[in-house]
């Protein structure tokens, strides 16, 4: 089999797709535009639900690839164009690749938290977000406020720039109820000392050993989960911050003073995913996302025939989901490429 697959997107669910490629028999190239390949979670230190390191995932995933895929890393796409039965990828840098299939896994951006003006991301020395974070844990730095005082209290904040219509985004990030939860944990287990108090419009813990992990942030690390949506958020002249929320379990209004505050930003789609899609000609659904043939039977092809979508460029995600879908996409991509051996 002498086609060629190129596969845009160096994340997880590219590095996935471009490993099962190979092992099917195809020539692969691996198109990324960072430094290395890897994406958010490259950045991310422990995972969800286990706590185990990102970097074990990772080995499983390198050695499954390495074994046949052409890897391009700061290769920025500057056109891409079909004629007879090949893509034509043109890059900055002047050289260009042809493919008879491409797979877009371009995955997600974060939700900018400046947008939430009344949160104060930007604005005020103590809030962070939830990916900062975990750059703090993966950097082994230890957790304190802008001026290096361990902190007493801390929020964590969910659904930002989710499930908000002010921000345009109605759909759930599926992940970050879970991040945060997992978070909360890790903090306690560095900060004994220290409080942490969790505000949620509703907990999503949808996935297997979830449920469980909340269970234990809240009998085991005595997390404090608290039903409310924060209404604002203002600075101490100390650089504390004062919250308002009302606890809508128990119909009363909040007002809490804490050190450090985590904001769990959501995903959102990305500028360069835009970008391709407009060269392919990709179709985004309301959300944004990037819409394949058939949200449950053809998840991973699109209306151009010879492009397929994997991970989170189709929406929010998980790793085990993520993995699993770029898998899915490798079987189409066979069934496109080699008639009658789907
Ligand atoms: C704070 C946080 C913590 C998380 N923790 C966990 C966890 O513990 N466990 C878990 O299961 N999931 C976790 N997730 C979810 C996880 O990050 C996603 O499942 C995963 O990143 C999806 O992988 P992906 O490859 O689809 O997308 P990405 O990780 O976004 O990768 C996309 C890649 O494509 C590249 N790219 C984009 N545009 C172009 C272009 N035009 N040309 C070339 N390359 C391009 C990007 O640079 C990137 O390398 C977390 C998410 C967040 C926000
Ligand atoms: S996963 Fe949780 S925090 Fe994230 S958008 Fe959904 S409900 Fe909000």
């Amino acid at each position: 089999m002498n086609k060629r697959v190129a596969v845009i997107g160096g994340g997880i669910a590219g590095m996935t797709t471009a490993g099962a490629l190979s092992a099917l028999g195809f020539n692969v190239t691996l198109i990324e535009k960072e430094e290395q390949t890897g994406g958010h979670v490259r950045n991310w230190d422990r995972l969800f639900p286990s706590r185990r390191h990102s970097a074990e995932v990772f080995d499983f995933i390198e050695k499954n690839m390495r074994a046949g895929v052409e890897v391009l890393c700061r290769s920025i796409i500057t056109s891409i164009i079909y004629d007879s039965g090949a893509f034509t990828l043109s890059f900055e840098n002047g050289s260009s690749l042809k493919a008879e299939a491409i797979v877009l896994a371009t995955g997600y951006e974060l939700f900018d938290a400046r947008k939430k003006e009344e949160y104060g991301y930007g604005i005020y020395d103590n809030v962070i977000t939830s990916a900062e974070l975990e750059y703090r844990f993966k950097s082994g730095k230890k957790i304190t406020t802008h001026n290096g005082t361990t902190p007493k209290r801390i929020a964590i904040i969910h659904c930002v720039g989710s499930r908000d219509e002010k921000v345009g985004n109605l759909y759930c990030s599926k992940v970050c109820c879970v991040t945060g939860v997992k978070q909360s944990i890790e903090i306690r287990e560095m900060l004994p000392h220290c409080e942490v108090y969790s505000f949620y419009m509703d907990l999503r813990m949808y996935d297997r050993n979830f449920e469980e992990l909340y269970f234990e942030a809240q009998q085991k690390w005595g997390v404090n989960f608290i039903r409310g949506r924060l209404s604002e958020c203002a600075e101490n002249p100390d650089h504390t911050l004062v919250l308002k929320t009302e606890d809508t379990l128990t119909g009363r209004p909040l007002k809490m003073t804490v050190d450090l505050m985590i904001l769990l930003v959501g995903f959102v789609p990305g500028e360069e995913t835009r970008k391709i899609a407009r060269m392919l000609g990709l179709q985004s659904g309301p959300d944004g996302f990037l819409l394949s043939t058939d949200e449950h039977v053809q998840d991973n092809s699109t209306s151009i025939p010879g492009v397929f979508l994997a991970g989170a460029v189709k929406g929010p995600a998980c790793i085990v989901n993520t993995m699993a879908d770029a898998r899915a996409t490798a079987l189409q991509v066979n069934g496109f490429l080699n008639p009658g051996h789907e």
